[in-house]
């Protein structure tokens, strides 16, 4: 039901950025572009629709603009996965391994309550090596939560990525694949 063809004809590649031999996928031209957003957001809508979902958690930074449309008009919280030292309050934080060096993600310990059995649908732009994804399910899953699937506008395959996440046993959606 949408146009592969005309989304990928939105998205930006920017060679040699942020550093040489990278291809960088740039999707900011899709939030300028009413059309190609209603699009993506409507695919994710028509998927996550009269599902159990209870939660949908969004990934820092362009995770939190595709989530949040969907996760208004699913009528479901939305709940934030941040970069570390942004959210206030008690946190869970969960360090990931870089190129070079390492990272960390942060979740509110309260996030997923008081919702005893939360559903969650882990929300990202785009999937590469999949280091953030299995940092935000491991916040998940100490917080008590399972997770329904990992939705992504973009996958990077060649990157193993996505194949790592479904090899712990959690399901990937992307909507678009860069060889
Ligand atoms: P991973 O942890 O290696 O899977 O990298 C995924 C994270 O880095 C996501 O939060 C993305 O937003 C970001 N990222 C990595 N590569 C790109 C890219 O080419 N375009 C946009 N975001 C990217």
């Amino acid at each position: 039901s949408y146009d592969e063809l005309y989304i990928k004809s939105v998205i930006r590649s920017i060679p040699d950025w942020p550093e040489p031999g990278v291809i960088f996928r740039d999707v900011t031209p899709v939030f300028k572009d009413p059309k190609a957003m209603r699009m993506v957001c409507d695919a994710f809508i028509q998927r996550y629709m009269n599902t159990d979902i209870t939660h949908i958690a969004c990934i820092d930074a362009r995770g939190f603009i595709l989530g949040s449309v969907v996760a208004y008009q699913l009528n479901l919280p939305m709940v934030l996965i941040r970069k570390k030292g942004k959210l206030p309050g008690d946190t869970l934080s969960q360090e990931y391994n870089l190129e070079y060096g390492t990272a960390a993600i942060e979740m509110q310990t309260d996030a997923l309550q008081p919702v005893a059995e939360a559903n969650v649908l882990v929300f990202d732009d785009l999937i590469a090596t999949g280091g953030t994804v299995m940092a935000a399910l491991s916040l998940i899953n100490k917080l008590g939560g399972k997770v329904h699937e990992v939705a992504s506008l973009i996958d990077l395959p060649d990157l193993m990525g996505s194949q790592k996440i479904q090899d712990s046993n959690v399901a990937v959606f992307s909507l678009l694949a860069y060889e």
